[in-house]
């Protein structure tokens, strides 16, 4: 623990000198702030040496867990060797290589080159200006992006564009945003944006990158970009007829598929790849978030046959750079982290954990009045609070039904994530390490805080 004065110092300093992204100030200056100072096994341990379990990972990326020995001494051993490398003008390191070679045994078929990055955000820009390069490669002017209702893509300008996280609040302020970025109704069927209910729909969420297509103009669309699952809007799993129509319209209008797996992938859903329950077949997509399981910051971009040759048609270069992208320590570390997921078999328990996991959540459910829908596989849920199960009338947003449900939970040392577009979704994403009874802690604690929760 770190000594009381010390303790005070760091609270004072970080209000007087930190920028924190999504903080609301003024709570800041109150001292909400929560300070952590170490993190082993599943567990963070916060300035004033209270633990809590982690059942969020650190927002997705500590699949490995925290202090994990063998990935620091890689890294270590990666530093004094070759701590820097560049990875472009026919530049490569060797753990750059290796990670590309272990990527396409694991990602979707066909995905057979990558390009890495530093973020997902900055993964997300490549994409974009890959999609327009590959288009005017062929001489055509197919510069549009096409993506889905509340779903957020990352923080900068074209990634920014392709999202509409109403979770982005006073997000106008930063207009204008790039041109070309439309989107389409989100698959969301607890709440169906065109008002019906499956199996009686059409599919209308896929149908509608069909009309949206057609409106656009099919010559000016270059791509369809989605998460396989709709993790940030509150884990919104598609009907099995989703993927499939989506990719038939993509098809036929021939636009490439742009797959974001940055939360999803790496096994958090119970698959290496989310993509893989519906059999999705994407021309580009993009991982980060378990792949170095946040020891080191590493994305990457994974593209087709076809894409590469699309793109290189005139042979000119792709003129598109990150001076740290292909880091040579967040490759190798990257590789570890592949490595101790497969040797471990930790996809194959987060399947496993994850229908023990939907079990305890559909009890939780049926004692609660509050508790609408619950949403998710693997070690990926969203439980999504209701004013009124029977009619599933929302929250008032401005409520923040799921902060005082976390803050409950807190109190029993557990983590818990909130996120989505109407302030009622829980999530829990903890790390693919978690053993059974710290689970349950975690399972025990968040039945406790929604037992205990009075709207
Ligand atoms: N894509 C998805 C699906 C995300 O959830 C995020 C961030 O959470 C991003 C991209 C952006 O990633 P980053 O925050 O690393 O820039």
């Amino acid at each position: 623990m770190v000594d009381k004065d010390l303790r005070e110092r760091y609270r004072r300093e970080d209000i007087a000198h930190m920028l924190h992204g999504a903080t609301v100030p003024k709570e800041f200056a109150n001292s909400a702030n929560r300070i952590f100072a170490e993190g082993h096994g599943v567990k963070l341990i916060d300035i004033d040496g209270k633990e809590y379990i982690d059942a969020m990972s650190s927002g997705f990326c500590a699949c490995l867990g925290y202090g994990n020995q063998e990935l620091a001494e890689v890294a270590k051993q990666q530093m004094t060797k070759l701590h820097c490398a560049m990875s472009f003008l026919n530049r490569a390191s060797l753990p750059e290589i290796d990670l590309a070679r272990k990527l396409t045994e694991v990602t979707p078929d066909g995905i057979e080159r990558f390009m890495f990055a530093n973020s997902g955000s900055d993964a997300n820009e490549t994409i974009i200006k890959i999609v327009r390069w590959y288009w005017r490669e062929q001489g055509q002017n197919r510069y549009k992006i096409i993506s889905v209702q509340n779903s957020y893509h990352g923080a900068t300008y074209g990634a920014v564009s392709a999202s509409t996280f109403p979770g982005l609040t006073r997000h106008k302020n930063f207009e204008p945003f790039l041109e070309g970025f439309v989107q389409i109704a989100s698959p969301y069927c607890y709440r169906c944006p065109f008002g019906k209910s499956y199996p009686g729909c059409d599919i209308d969420c896929a149908e509608d990158l069909e009309k949206v297509i057609q409106k656009e103009g099919e010559g000016t669309v270059g791509a369809f970009l989605s998460e396989p699952v709709g993790s940030s809007p509150g884990n919104l799993i598609p009907v099995p007829e989703y993927w499939p129509k989506i990719m038939k319209i993509c098809k036929k209008h021939n636009i490439l598929l742009i797959i974001d797996e940055y939360i999803t992938g790496f096994g958090r859903m119970g698959k290496f790849f989310a993509s893989e329950y519906w059999g999705i077949k994407p021309d580009i997509i993009m991982f980060a978030k378990g792949l170095a399981s946040g020891y080191l910051p590493i994305a990457c971009v994974g593209i087709t046959k076809e894409v590469y040759e699309g793109m290189t048609k005139t042979n000119a270069p792709f003129p598109h750079v990150y001076t740290y992208g292909g880091h040579p320590v967040s490759c190798a570390v990257a590789l570890k982290s592949v490595e101790i997921l497969q040797r471990e078999n930790l996809i194959e328990k987060a399947a496993r954990t994850g229908v023990y996991i939907k079990e305890r959540l559909s009890h939780i459910q049926e004692q609660s009045p509050y508790v609408g829908d619950v949403r998710g596989f693997g070690l990926f849920f969203c439980i999504e609070l209701v004013a009124d199960r029977p009619t599933r009338k929302p929250f008032d947003p401005a409520k923040k039904v799921s902060a005082a449900v976390r803050d409950r939970v807190l109190e029993k040392g557990v983590m818990v994530g909130v996120l989505g577009p109407n302030n009622a979704n829980i999530m829990l994403a903890p790390p693919l390490i978690i053993e059974r009874n710290e689970l349950d802690r975690v399972l025990d604690g968040l039945e406790w805080g929604i037992r205990n929760f009075k709207p």
